[in-house]
């Protein structure tokens, strides 16, 4: 049977454009349809604008700090659109170069929503139908925003990169990356922020004294972070959005993001067209080497609901390419991904937390709660947290945790150790950098627990 492409990508998000262009390099005649902006998520509404954003939140504290080592500052202020503008100018020139590289490995683009039809067929909002040998749906994920009263006057991660003003009282809901990392930007740009997360403690999944001591720097930064504490109804008045809390009390803000979660972008797919299974969420249920339970089409990134970031996509698309055009069955490795939470103070990670360990085998915690020297002729007392899970059976780190300035920097670094099995007699023989924060990493000498 002949088809019009070998390879149909649905999606220019991280997974889709990755492997549309690989596959395009192979030889193979391939086609993406991408509904939105070329670059998904990560370039137009994720990643990318929101880093953008945590560079520009950051100069409050540096104009502050500045003046504990000599400078004179002179009045600051801060204008939202032009921010906004920046960012429009760096965004749009990003996706233009995703539509050319895909382009330059010779795939061709349709600037059109795609919907399956069958098991080999796609059809286009422009009323194209294709056909193809392997579909790739790599259509990623959308914000998740639970139902409550009033809300249509909410805003999601999606709308807060174009608001064409500031909001100057800012309440976010959840406790979860995009929440953590956004109460951290708005109030570094000067919105008085209030954030509200369901449960004990924010960040769920992350080790415990990690997550409280990011917890006591946000608050400490001017944040008014409420756990146990959710959002019951808003409603509009002249003087905002009221808020009615869980509480009972009543909050007045400018505008409320809901950060509470993304969901797979399946609906409407006619993923049952083609009889594809899903799972609860609506995530595409695929195997190790992302094929679905019909063996032509394929599912990479967020959709899949394994691990939402970036690198993931990439890796999984390419590992996609590497079995179906290249003969050579491989797997994206989901173990021990280093990830960064832009909030500030900055969350770096890698492996288990310590109470994920100590429940798995015996492990010894070595820890550094200090003062940077950065820190102190800025008169600022913040600290940083660096924290590491050893295995006492194997002396392996299992878990690396650093909070502070270039967490996430440091995490790709420590990552690699980590990822090669090192032991703490490693870490221990690895000569400091001095002085710098991350030397504590290698100078950690008597465990603080076991
Ligand atoms: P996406 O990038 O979402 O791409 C999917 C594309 O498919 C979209 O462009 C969409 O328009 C298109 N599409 C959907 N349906 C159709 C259809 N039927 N037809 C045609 N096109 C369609 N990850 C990190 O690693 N680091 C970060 O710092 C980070 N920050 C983030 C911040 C925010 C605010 C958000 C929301 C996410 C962030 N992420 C981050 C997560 C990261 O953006 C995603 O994991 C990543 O983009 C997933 O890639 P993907 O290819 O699966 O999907
Ligand atoms: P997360 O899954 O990280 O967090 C969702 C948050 O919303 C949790 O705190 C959750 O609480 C809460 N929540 C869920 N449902 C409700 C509800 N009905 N009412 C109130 N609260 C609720 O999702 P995000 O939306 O923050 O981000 C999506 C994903 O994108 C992340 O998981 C991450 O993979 C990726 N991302 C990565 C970034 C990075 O690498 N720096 C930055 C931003 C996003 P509970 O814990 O109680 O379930």
């Amino acid at each position: 049977m002949s088809f019009d492409y070998d390879l149909f990508v649905i999606g220019g998000g991280s997974g889709g454009v990755r492997a549309g262009r690989l596959a395009a390099g192979t030889g193979a005649k391939v086609a993406l349809a991408e509904e939105y902006r070329m670059g998904g998520t990560c370039v137009i509404r994720g990643c990318v604008p929101k880093k953008l954003m945590v560079y520009a939140s950051s100069y409050s504290e540096a104009f502050e700090d500045a003046k504990g080592y000599g400078w004179t500052v002179g009045d600051s202020s801060f204008d939202w659109s032009k921010l906004i503008a920046a960012k429009d100018k760096e965004i749009t020139r990003l996706e233009a170069i995703y539509g050319k590289n895909l382009g330059a490995a010779g795939a061709e683009q349709f600037d059109a929503r795609a919907e399956l039809v069958d098991a080999h067929t796609v059809k286009l909002s422009t009323g194209q139908t294709f056909t193809a040998k392997h579909i790739l749906v790599a259509v990623g994920g959308t914000p998740f925003v639970p139902n409550i009263e009033g809300k249509e006057h909410i805003i999601s991660s999606n709308e807060i990169f174009d608001l064409k003003e500031q909001p100057k009282r800012f309440l976010v809901v959840g406790g979860g990356y995009i929440a953590c990392e956004f109460a951290c930007i708005m109030n570094g740009l000067g919105s008085k922020v209030t954030q509200f997360y369901r449960s004990e403690q924010i960040l769920r999944g992350f080790d415990n004294e990690v997550r409280d001591f990011v917890a006591e720097e946000m608050r400490g930064k001017g944040i008014d972070l409420r756990v146990n504490t959710d959002v019951k109804s808003i409603e509009k008045t002249t003087d905002g959005l009221k808020v009615t809390v869980s509480d009972g009390s009543e909050l007045i803000v400018d505008q409320v993001m809901y950060a509470t979660g993304r969901i797979p972008n399946t609906h409407g797919l006619g993923l049952e067209n083609a009889g594809v299974e899903i799972g609860r969420k609506g995530e595409i249920i695929v195997d190790g080497y992302s094929q679905t339970n019909i063996p032509s089409i394929y599912a990479v990134g967020d959709v899949t609901d394994r691990v939402q970031l970036t690198p993931v996509a990439i890796r999984e698309g390419a590992a996609f390419v590497d079995t179906v055009f290249h003969g050579n069955p491989s797997q994206a490795d989901h173990d021990l991904i280093p990830t960064a939470v832009f909030t500030q103070p900055e969350i770096g990670t890698v492996g288990m937390g310590e109470e994920e360990a100590r429940a798995s085998e015996e492990i010894e915690v070595y820890k550094s709660a200090f003062r940077p020297m950065a820190h102190i002729l800025a008169g600022k007392s913040e600290r940083m947290l660096m924290k590491l899970i050893i295995s006492k059976a194997t002396r392996k780190v299992l878990g690396c945790h650093i909070v502070g300035h270039a967490a996430g920097e440091m995490i790709q670094m420590a990552g690699i150790a980590v990822k090669m099995g090192a032991t703490k007699e490693d870490f221990d023989r690895t000569m400091a950098v001095h002085p710098t924060a991350a030397e504590e990493l290698v100078t950690m000498k008597t465990p603080v627990a076991s």
